[in-house]
């Protein structure tokens, strides 16, 4: 079910890409496996999946030793500062980075580990209360602030956008936050890329990936309904 979960997400992605007059090398699915069992993350594996996303530390770190080093492990949710020494070694990428404080905990544990640590700003595009996220207009100010940090490499912005029925109705979302990256290239910031946008999730990736996506964080769309009770 899985494979076939995959396979189906992979011909949306190509339908979008085509749409959006995006090239398919430019678009990353990222399997959102949180509260799933490692058996269903090697089934992805073994479908050809490489990029996980996982929401939380104490999961990457019981999942890590358990499946493929080839595995890209994606740090996607909250993040909070006393916990990136335990996945400083272990993350291909942290998505949720959204002050300066986490930054700089990322920068030390990063050059203690002996690398550099690609990160994303993590903004909160819609300006809803419940989100993380920098608000769009303090991304530039934070993106200043981090640049100078040794050990981490930021690489672009990710967006968690509201929940809705209708994708489409995120699709300004996606937009603004594309305009914001360009924007923020504009700047030429030392130490600043902006290529890549994380942005769409199982509602609504194929209108993300029309508004410039480079990684879309499936995780319904390939796993099934996440029971948190159980988990
Ligand atoms: C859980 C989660 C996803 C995946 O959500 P689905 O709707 O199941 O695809 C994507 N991004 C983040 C940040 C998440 O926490």
């Amino acid at each position: 079910m899985i494979k076939e979960n995959i396979e189906d997400v992979k011909m949306h992605i190509d339908n979008a890409v085509n749409k959006g007059k995006r090239n398919v090398d430019d678009v990353t699915l990222i399997a959102v496996s949180k509260t799933k069992p490692v058996i269903m993350l090697k089934e992805a594996y073994d479908a050809g999946m490489r990029d996980f996303g996982e929401n939380k530390v104490q999961e990457i770190m019981e999942k890590y030793d358990k499946l493929p080093s080839d595995i890209r492990w994606h740090m996607i949710g909250h993040l909070q500062t006393n916990k990136v020494k335990y996945i400083a070694d272990k993350i291909y990428m942290i998505h949720s980075v959204d002050s300066l404080k986490l930054a700089e905990e990322i920068s030390k544990q990063a050059v203690k580990a002996g690398r550099v640590i690609p990160i994303l700003i993590e903004v909160n595009i819609a300006n809803e209360e419940s989100k993380f996220g920098v608000a769009p207009l303090d991304a530039e100010a934070l993106i200043r602030s981090i640049a100078p940090l040794p050990g981490v490499s930021v690489k672009g912005l990710m967006t968690v956008a509201p929940y809705t029925d209708d994708p489409e109705d995120n699709r300004t979302y996606f937009r603004a936050l594309k305009q914001l990256s360009v924007d923020i290239t504009s700047k030429n910031i030392d130490n600043i890329t902006m290529g890549v946008l994380s942005m769409g999730m199982t509602g609504d990736y194929e209108v993300a990936i029309e508004e410039g996506a480079s990684y879309v964080r499936v995780g319904t769309g390939i796993f099934g309904a996440r029971n948190y009770a159980v988990g």
